[in-house]
């Protein structure tokens, strides 16, 4: 059996350099469970970014998959199969959503919902043709396609990869006047992340949505929300927008609707806008909406609503957020978030993140640091309160360093 070492000299060789994992080499994995090569057994506090909110393995979720397997797993769309209509169905159900079209990845789901708001603005609100425009916040994570970083404000997503998509204009995040300022005749979507994930677990002021929402209802703009990471239970709701009681025209989801298994997205809105916005031919993905896909969404769904994640981590997210806004720390900016999507704050004296990971990963959890100085705490949605006191008595002397 290599070792971790050989592990990460094979990679280091053979993989390109985009990311700068922690260095453990996992094998096996069981809940919010996860074993390195070494039998070392930690707890995972990522979750893979919240596509992991069923837990790793989740026999039902891997029991469809294999179910699934063995039957059929691709026609392509350019046939029906016999999964596609109740997935939709029951995503369409559970959210209130009229339609829904799948895709794989978020980036890719991100890149539909600009089309649909593109063209629904040429075809329905008559922007002039090729001149229309989405207004992003800064701090933004959408995904990593060159049109999706052309409305990053980090320049290491963008530094070499321009020349860029036009069309995008940057507001600070939750500044509703630099909104209403941004708007023009040309405008067709507001896109926002109900709180920014990648950004550090950043929560916008309280009403920004709703400011957002009727600002978008007066000026005919459609409302994008980006719920990749912030959906299916991780804020302790079964989206953010709902803490403001509000409902986007365009809603993105992706991660955990793939259970932690397979990559599942899609945007959801209306029929009008969908109508409006795709025809047979001008859009599609040879793997969207594929039979195992589905067969995986539908028991990740499935898995949300019986296993009652989102009241789980909307209980158990308040009970950790308050054991560790009590943490006193000379290190603590700031502890902030909702449900179990949870980010410690390291005070720029005190150095990054990363080496409050390393020592976090020694002490058995597995945390990656976010924007530098976060610490993001969000385990699968199925951890209990027990665990979470196990990570407290570890998190706390490693704050308190
Ligand atoms: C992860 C993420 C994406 C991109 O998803 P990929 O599957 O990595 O392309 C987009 N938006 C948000 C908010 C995300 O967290």
């Amino acid at each position: 059996m290599p070792t971790t070492a050989q592990f990460l000299e094979e990679v280091e060789c053979y993989s390109a350099h985009n990311y700068h994992p922690l260095p453990v080499v996992l094998t096996k994995g069981e809940g919010c469970w996860v074993w390195d090569v070494e039998g070392k057994k930690y707890l995972d506090m990522l979750a893979a970014y919240s596509a992991l909110n069923q837990g790793h393995q989740h026999p039902k979720i891997i029991g469809a998959l294999k179910a699934q397997a063995d039957r059929l797993t691709l026609t392509s769309r350019a046939f029906h199969n016999d999964i596609m209509g109740p997935f939709l169905r029951e995503l369409c159900e559970m959210t209130g959503f009229e339609q829904a079209l799948l895709m794989n990845s978020g980036a890719e789901a991100v890149e539909t919902a600009i089309k649909a708001a593109r063209r629904w603005g040429y075809r329905v609100k008559g922007v002039a043709p090729d001149t229309a425009e989405v207004v992003c916040c800064a701090n933004n994570f959408h995904g990593r396609t060159v049109t999706v970083v052309s409305f990053s404000s980090e320049p290491a997503y963008r530094d070499g990869f321009g020349p860029f998509t036009p069309g995008f204009r940057l507001i600070p995040y939750g500044d509703i006047d630099a909104l209403a300022a941004a708007v023009t005749d040309k405008t067709v979507a507001f896109l926002v992340e109900p709180i920014q994930g990648e950004g550090g677990v950043v929560i916008p002021p309280d009403r920004f949505l709703q400011k957002a929402r009727a600002l978008c209802d007066r000026q005919k703009l459609l409302l994008m929300t980006d719920e990749i990471q912030t959906g299916l239970g991780r804020t302790g709701r079964l989206f953010a927008y709902e803490y403001e009681n509000i409902e986007p025209d365009i809603l993105i989801v992706g991660k955990a609707l793939g259970g932690g298994v397979y990559p599942v997205s899609g945007i959801l809105a209306s029929r009008a806008i969908m109508d409006a916005a795709f025809v047979p031919g001008n859009h599609g993905s040879t793997f969207g909406g594929n039979p195992l896909a589905c067969a995986v969404g539908r028991a990740a769904l499935r898995v949300i609503r019986e296993e009652k994640l989102v009241e789980r981590s909307a209980e158990l997210g308040r009970y950790f957020l308050g054991e560790l806004q009590k943490v006193q720390a000379p290190c603590i900016a700031d502890v902030r978030g909702r449900g179990l999507m949870i980010g410690v704050e390291i005070k720029k004296s005190f150095g990054t993140a990363r080496p409050y990971c390393e020592r976090l990963k020694d002490a058995g959890m597995l945390c990656k640091e976010t924007h530098d100085q976060v610490i993001r705490f969000s385990p699968p949605l199925v951890i209990d309160k027990e665990t979470i006191n196990w990570a407290l008595e570890r998190i706390v002397p490693v704050l308190q360093g």
